[in-house]
């Protein structure tokens, strides 16, 4: 059986620290972010009776542009703040920057490539659940040699 799916890859720019980490990883730094987002339609093939999107998955514009709304602009330029760190440091730069209008995306899980991929997995497989598609693999990659991965399971 095959399964047709198409691939689109997404960067940003974003600073993150890891509270209770032992290496250097615990210090406020910054990643450029690579995303790979793949989907297939619910029913495996492509859409064929639409003529708008005759022999496709999903117009490569439109999935662009979900992704881009809902994950990479609200990340781009931003802080990903754990509200749950066990850094005091974490906290206070988070007030700084939200006390003076910089842009903080808090989140409840430890700032990892994995735990990223795991959230933008179940996010965007929600998002994208109207238009018929099913998201497949996320990527995340937070140096050019090092990514996290999380796939559906078949
Ligand atoms: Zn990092």
């Amino acid at each position: 059986m095959k399964r047709v799916s198409i691939t689109k890859e997404f960067t940003w720019d974003m600073a993150h620290m890891l509270g209770g980490h032992e290496g250097l990883c615990k210090n406020l730094h910054g990643h450029t972010y690579k995303m790979q987002v793949e989907v297939c339609r619910a029913d495996g093939d492509v859409i064929k009776n639409c003529e708008a999107s005759k022999s496709m998955v999903v117009d490569f514009k439109d999935l662009k542009s979900i992704v881009k709304s809902k994950i990479v602009e609200p990340l781009d330029h931003a802080f990903m703040y754990w509200n749950q760190s066990p850094d005091a440091a974490e906290h206070q730069i988070a007030d700084v920057l939200k006390s003076t209008g910089k842009k903080v995306v808090e989140v409840s899980f430890r700032p990892t490539a994995e735990e990223m991929a795991i959230d933008f997995f179940e996010r965007l497989s929600k998002d994208l659940e109207d238009c018929g598609l099913e998201v497949l693999c996320i990527r995340v990659w937070e140096t050019p040699s090092s990514f996290a991965e999380v796939k559906k399971e078949k």
